[in-house]
């Protein structure tokens, strides 16, 4: 019985640096992580080193001699270990030791019994073997581990023969009992290893979980700002219906709705139930569709109107690749409003084009028979009583009056483009100022011209300019009283040449202001509202732009701006 009490604690003396390692190896690796060291090679080191000295210094105090014949130490245990597992200059130390101690502990030694039984001639070979060992995989490992256990122990075995305290044939019972001790340090060597290269393992995959987790983190991160980046409202959610992720243009139109909120963080809205995030907001209907998404329901897409704005939205569920299992849904809010306009205009515009090139088939048909009337009355008038003059004036005045309109407007409809010349603005407003000076004094009203010398000649059509000038100088001594004032300006600008056609009436309504270049818009009586459409038609075909100040009961001023050339 005392045999095997002693084999056990060799056993657990000699183990206990495996035993020891998961702790040792994880306190040591807190301990370099809180101070922002390389958490590696080192305390796995450190900690197996002390461990190691420990038990091997253990064994020798306990070693003794089974039958008195059979050295017991299991000292080579954690002697070899140390210099696979461990540094170079630990291994060697420990070797060192080990020499040392075995004279102070050991029983009855021979010369040979001390070669044999500290393992001596073994040490070169597994400090050799160390490199390799540490490279190799978890089986290598054990197998070495094992053959240098195996090795050490078989020498340690032998030597009671080679000092010729025993034959193989006096003492069968002892040679058993020895391999007994041999096949326990094999169990021994096994365990050990194992329980190093699982806490290692343990390691390794902890450490590929936090790059793992630090991927993940990094990888959600960057698809956060994708999502910022985005010109879209996007909102995900989890299977219950909370949310989970927002991006930045949804929180800004969010804000725009929920007035008491402009410090609204992403943090707030996150968790709660959209239904609950949205109630009172226009886009609530947005919260009862995801509900259908959750449901499974395929993608969703509706327009909503609210406060002049449009909103594209669209909501779809997001599933399993392979199940197709609902796990949430992903809500998308577009504010297109911009787009709607644009495309609402170029509707406009489109029809407008349409009307105006029947509209322009037309007059240009009515033109031909009316300079035919135009003719006959002209005749009949030079052949009728000169008592009748006076209606065949009126008649002729209003047929020339309708055949302006027509010309305006098919100056319009046709839209070509200007054959232009090099030629100066201010020649053409001088040559219009007697015009309107005759037209100004009729009516009570005075002219200004200033004109800019600085101006440069520019790229124009002069017969659509003095048309333009006579139409916005009309339109202002109409809107006159008795003794108003028109001002003719121009100016030199940085992004072009100015003219500027002011007056002192009554100005325009804010409600008319958008309306005054449409075709056939007017306020007057005889007016046809075809006068300022012409103007911008003009003003466009020179690349130019105009645009209109008003100020109520003090005066309008039209503005046209002509690119330098
Ligand atoms: P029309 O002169 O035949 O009415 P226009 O296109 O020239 O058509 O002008 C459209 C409308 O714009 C006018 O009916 C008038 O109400 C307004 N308007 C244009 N110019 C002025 C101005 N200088 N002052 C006030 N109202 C103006
Ligand atoms: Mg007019």
């Amino acid at each position: 019985m005392d045999v095997v009490k002693e084999i056990m604690l060799q056993v657990l003396i000699a183990s206990l640096p495996a035993f020891l390692f998961p702790l040792t190896f994880e306190k040591r690796n807190c301990y370099w992580q809180h101070n922002k060291r390389k958490a590696e090679e080192r305390p796995f080191a450190i900690g197996l080193t002390y461990t190691c000295f420990t038990s091997t210094l253990l064994c020798d105090i306990f070693a003794s001699r089974l039958w008195d014949v059979i050295p017991l130490n299991y000292g080579i245990l954690p002697l070899f270990a140390l210099m696979l597992y461990g540094r170079f200059r630990d291994g060697v130390a420990l070797a060192l030791m080990q020499i040392i101690l075995y004279p102070l502990f050991a029983v009855n030694y021979t010369l040979v019994g001390f070669i044999m039984e500290t393992g001596l001639l073994l040490y070169p070979l597994v400090l050799l073997t160390s490199r390799y060992f540490k490279r190799t995989s978890r089986q290598g490992k054990v197998a070495i581990l094992s053959l240098f256990f195996m090795g050490g122990e078989m020498m340690i075995g032998l030597s009671p023969f080679l000092e010729n305290n025993m034959s193989f044939h006096s003492d069968l019972s002892a040679l058993s009992n020895g391999f007994i001790n041999i096949l326990v340090t094999m169990l021994a060597g096994s365990l050990f290893v194992y329980m190093i290269e699982s806490t290692l393992e343990k390691e390794k995959l902890r450490g590929q979980v936090l790059q793992l987790s630090r991927e993940y983190f990094r990888e959600a991160e960057k698809l956060q700002q994708m999502m910022d980046a985005a010109p879209l409202g996007i909102v995900l959610l989890d299977q219950q219906g909370s949310i989970i992720s927002i991006n930045d243009t949804f929180l800004q139109l969010y804000r725009t709705y929920r007035e008491e909120s402009e410090e609204l963080r992403r943090e707030d809205l996150l968790l709660r139930k959209l239904n609950d995030v949205l109630s009172g907001v226009p886009i609530e209907s947005i919260a009862s569709r995801v509900e259908q998404s959750l449901e499974g329901q395929i993608k969703m897409t509706d327009l909503i109107k609210a406060n002049d704005h449009i909103y594209f939205t669209s909501t779809s569920p997001i599933q399993k690749s392979h199940s197709k299992e609902v796990i949430g849904a992903v809500a998308i809010v577009q504010d297109i409003t911009e787009l709607e306009t644009l495309r609402m205009e170029l509707n406009h515009v489109e029809r407008l084009g349409l009307v105006g090139q029947m509209a322009a088939g037309i007059t240009h048909e009515i033109r031909n028979p009316m300079a035919v009337v135009r003719g006959f009355l002209q005749l009949m008038r030079e052949k009728s009583p000169p008592t009748l003059d006076h209606y065949y004036r009126i008649v002729m005045e209003e047929l020339d009056r309708a055949n302006g309109i027509i010309n305006d407007f098919l100056s319009l409809a046709q839209n070509r483009p200007v054959e232009s010349e090099k030629c100066h603005l201010h020649d053409i407003i001088k040559e219009l100022t007697p015009l309107l000076w005759a037209d100004g004094n009729l009516r009570g009203q005075t002219i200004e011209v200033k004109l800019d010398d600085a101006l440069p000649p520019l790229l124009l059509n002069a017969k659509e300019i003095k048309q333009l000038i006579l139409n916005l100088s009309r339109n202002a001594m109409e809107a006159m009283e008795e003794k108003g004032q028109l001002t003719l300006e121009t100016r030199v600008a940085e992004q072009g040449a100015l003219l500027l056609v002011s007056d002192t009436g009554p100005g325009i309504p804010p409600g008319q202001r958008e309306k005054l270049f449409e075709p056939f818009f007017t306020t007057k009586a005889k007016g046809t509202g075809l006068g300022l459409a012409l103007c911008l038609s003009i003003v466009e075909r020179h690349g130019g732009k105009i645009s209109v100040d008003s100020a109520e009961g003090q005066g309008t001023t039209f503005t046209v701006l002509f690119p330098l050339s």
